[in-house]
């Protein structure tokens, strides 16, 4: 009675701290443009091929492997804390039972993905704290962003042993008697058969206590760390772009002006203008984004794979697509509160462009695409960038020298060059060029 009181009241604090964070990211979200959605049937096998079967990740081999089978093991522990959950409240054990051989085999492969995790884990941290990863530096990567994830590594490396010395010292406590299976643990059990009854059922508490509030902890430190991604992946993956990459949305109100032009009729029958304030053309600051573009900063692993095969970065420019994402999630998180309570009119005297994110990275952008092709969670860096680079065209007549040249010449003349659209032949005049 005492332990499902204790349980009740610890699960209750981790809901309501992680209601408040909730509803916090929601507050933000609704700061953002929209980002219209369809095709669900197409999204849902996308999600499958590139989230759950992470088929992205395989790019690099080795650390895809582990990374994956980290990800897989998560998904069938999960079910494990979730009958944990269950278990603490209503005062029962191993609840799932009932399931028989199904539940043997998510309790097995538990198992043995528990031991894999932690090895897999052992590994990331040796490689991040002994080996130097090119892409893991960078000027978007501040000492907080490795604290951050080797915080986070270790509480799934705790995660791990705990789970396995609770596994442990359940099959030493009921060794004739007990539900599941434990292909990896049951090797474990001889190691403590001198222990006392009470002993090993001090020690199977500890490590379920440890166990199950390491994963309340977790829950709620998460969407404060890069490791958001745990939560953010596989729904920013459903919600990808399923345009080609390189495609580039038109802006609905610049095609409507370009259709008014080509119409003069129509443009008499439009309603007269009212004073609502214009919308803004392309984005300057958090609150001009799509919800979908504030998805992806916050699904961001800040994995440096983008950054890695950006031409524009390792030719020594000062762009990194990396750098895009966790400037849109920290520039939200500054301006975010003012919005909520001021509304859109609320301003800091701060932006996006400029304060976080220079012209100069801006403009260093090939769209390539390649970063888009890269990310393994499928984040759209490019048209963000071009969205960016619009609202500085538009908005400033903001773009390079070299561009507004261009510009002006398509403007006056239809076409890049300076020379009228009468002149274009005038090069081949001497070259009898259609003359019999
Ligand atoms: S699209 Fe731009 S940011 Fe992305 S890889 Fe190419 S140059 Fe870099
Ligand atoms: S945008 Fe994608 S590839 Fe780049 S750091 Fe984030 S998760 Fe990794």
């Amino acid at each position: 009675m005492g332990k499902q009181i204790a349980f009740i009241i610890v699960l209750a604090v981790t809901l309501g701290v992680f209601t408040f964070t909730a509803l916090r990211i929601y507050s933000f979200f609704k700061q953002t443009k929209p980002f219209p959605i369809k095709d669900f049937g197409k999204r849902f096998w996308l999600m499958m091929k590139v989230a759950i079967a992470q088929t992205k990740i395989f790019r690099l081999p080795v650390v895809g492997f582990l990374h994956a089978m980290v990800f897989w093991g998560f998904i069938l522990i999960c079910i494990g804390s979730v009958e944990m959950v269950f278990d603490g409240v209503l005062s029962t054990e191993k609840l799932f039972a009932f399931l028989g051989p199904v539940y043997d085999a998510i309790i097995g492969l538990g198992d043995f993905f528990a031991w894999f995790i932690a090895f897999a884990i052992l590994v990331f941290l040796f490689r991040r704290i002994f080996m130097t990863v090119k892409r893991f530096y960078g000027i978007e990567m501040k000492p907080i962003s490795k604290i951050d994830a080797n915080i986070a590594l270790t509480i799934i490396l705790l995660l791990m042993v705990s789970l396995i010395g609770m596994n442990t010292f359940y099959l030493a406590l009921f060794p004739e008697d007990y539900e599941g299976w434990y292909p990896v643990s049951q090797y474990l059990v001889s190691s403590f058969s001198g222990l006392e009854t009470h002993s090993l059922h001090f020690w199977y508490e500890l490590n379920w206590w440890v166990h199950i509030v390491l994963v309340f902890i977790f829950a709620n430190i998460l969407p404060y760390s890069k490791h958001f991604h745990v939560f953010m992946s596989v729904p920013n993956v459903f919600f990808s772009r399923l345009e080609p990459l390189g495609y580039l949305p038109n802006m609905p109100n610049i095609t409507e002006e370009v259709k008014l032009m080509l119409d003069p009729e129509a443009a008499f029958a439009k309603p007269a203008e009212t004073d609502e304030e214009p919308e803004r053309f392309g984005v300057l600051d958090a609150e001009d984004v799509t919800w979908k573009n504030y998805m992806d900063s916050l699904a961001c692993t800040e994995c440096g794979r983008c950054t890695s095969v950006c031409p524009a970065n390792i030719t020594g420019k000062k762009l990194s697509p990396r750098k895009i994402m966790i400037d849109l999630r920290a520039r939200m998180k500054e301006k975010g509160p003012g919005l909520v309570k001021e509304g859109k009119t609320y301003s800091d005297n701060k932006s996006l462009i400029r304060d976080y994110i220079s012209e100069e990275e801006l403009w260093a952008c090939t769209t390539c695409n390649a970063c888009a092709m890269e990310c393994p969670i499928n984040i759209n860096h490019p048209t963000l960038i071009v969205d960016m680079r619009r609202y500085l065209v538009m908005e400033e007549s903001a773009a390079p020298a070299m561009l507004n040249t261009m510009f002006s010449n398509i403007e006056n003349n239809g076409a890049p060059w300076q020379y009228s659209a009468e002149d274009r032949m005038l090069w081949a005049e001497d070259l009898y060029i259609g003359e019999k």
